[in-house]
């Protein structure tokens, strides 16, 4: 069997039963678009996460579009982020016609280098849109007083950070809204796409409910400013309720792999992650560097272990968003990054055997460069 950075099987096969039931109990109810599954997801969303709301969408790119929109960003805004992301991030702010304004990130965490924050606001600028990369929290308290300041909203893109805390709150606590992804490798994971945002401000949780529902309060209501259809599924909603139960699991499952990780390689050369004071990390993937990454890469391949590399493309070079004018050079720490980290596999059911085998046949690429 290879070894790749993600797989399900195997929680599946300890889950099965749970799942199963879940669809089974979704098919049986009646309702199968909007029911008691997605009001109860939501409900228990958004008490773990201590907010008053979460409103369930169809996915996480989506969970930040609409969540920008109903926290008041328009077309023409300027929204601050980060180029090393996940495209969606950048994706979502365009998909409302908004202007993504890039930041470097840290040499030693790759998260948002929120120090560089204030120069990059312009009176355009109206929210700022920090991600929880790789799985541990921004220093968000510093873009929170920046943006209550400037009266500026924050959105917190939490799509890989399901669980992870600063200084004892939790991701998703801290901005006007937060967007999270259910992408099925996600820390929680549906049987397919689900995402939600939430939010402790009951305005902008009727705006987002009536922006995943065409623009309706309710079932035949008028449509004042049209919407959209971003619904989360009823049956991955209730396949969600099962698996927040077991999110800590997850998390702590996510945090033994890494801890064998950093033990078995922390005399190697490579660049381990680096967790800051005051954080947990919850490890969606565990990055390290090293400059010869290509080479380790290809080497690994010969042991059957095949690795990704969270991202190997800046957003800002990418060519669907050449038109902004980011030269190459402009962000040098984010594209410096971005030829020199990969991913090893990680998630909660990976066994200590293969653990152990990616360990050893690093080792032995590492030596031997
Ligand atoms: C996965 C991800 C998204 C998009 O989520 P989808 O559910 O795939 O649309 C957005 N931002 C980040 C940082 C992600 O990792």
């Amino acid at each position: 069997m290879p070894t790749r950075v993600w797989d399900y099987q195997a929680e599946y096969e300890k889950e099965r039963a749970d799942l199963l039931d879940a669809v089974e109990t979704v098919f049986g109810s009646g309702q199968l678009v909007l029911g008691p599954s997605v009001r109860s997801f939501e409900t228990e969303f958004a008490a773990w996460h201590g907010v008053g709301h979460c409103v369930g969408v169809d996915n996480g790119t989506n969970a930040i579009k609409l969540g920008l929109q109903a926290i008041g960003v328009k077309p023409g805004d300027e929204v601050i982020t980060v180029s090393n992301t996940a495209a969606p991030t950048v994706v979502a702010i365009d998909a409302v016609g908004a202007t993504p304004v890039f930041v470097d990130v840290n040499e030693d965490d790759f998260l948002m280098d929120v120090s560089k924050v204030e120069a990059a606001i312009t009176e355009r600028t109206s929210c700022l849109l920090p991600v929880h990369l790789y799985g541990q929290c921004v220093d968000v308290e510093a873009l929170t007083a920046l943006a209550g300041d400037l009266d500026l909203a924050l959105l917190e893109d939490c799509a890989q950070a399901h669980g992870a805390r600063r200084n004892g709150k939790l991701a998703g606590s801290f901005g006007d809204a937060a967007a999270f992804s259910f992408y099925p490798t996600k820390v929680l994971g549906a049987y397919g796409d689900g995402g939600a945002t939430v939010t402790s401000d009951e305005t902008t949780a009727q705006n987002l409910r009536r922006l995943r529902y065409y623009g309706m309060e309710e079932r035949y209501y008028v449509v004042e400013t049209p919407g959209h259809n971003s619904r989360l599924d009823e049956v991955q909603a209730e396949i969600l309720r099962r698996k927040l139960r077991r999110l800590d699991d997850y998390v702590a499952g996510r945090q033994a792999v890494a801890a064998r990780y950093s033990e078995g390689l922390g005399d190697t050369g490579l660049v381990l992650p680096k967790v800051n004071e005051g954080n947990e990390h919850v490890y969606y993937v565990y990055v390290v560097r090293h400059p010869q990454r290509d080479e380790i890469i290809e080497r690994l391949k010969g042991y059957d272990i095949h690795l990704n590399i969270s991202y190997p493309w800046p957003v800002h070079t990418m060519t669907g968003f050449a038109h902004l004018g980011w030269e190459k050079g402009s962000l040098p720490v984010t594209e410096r990054l971005a030829g020199e980290i990969f991913s090893l596999p990680m998630y909660p059911s990976l066994s200590e055997d293969v653990q152990d085998k990616v360990i050893s046949a690093l080792r032995e690429v590492l030596e031997t460069l």
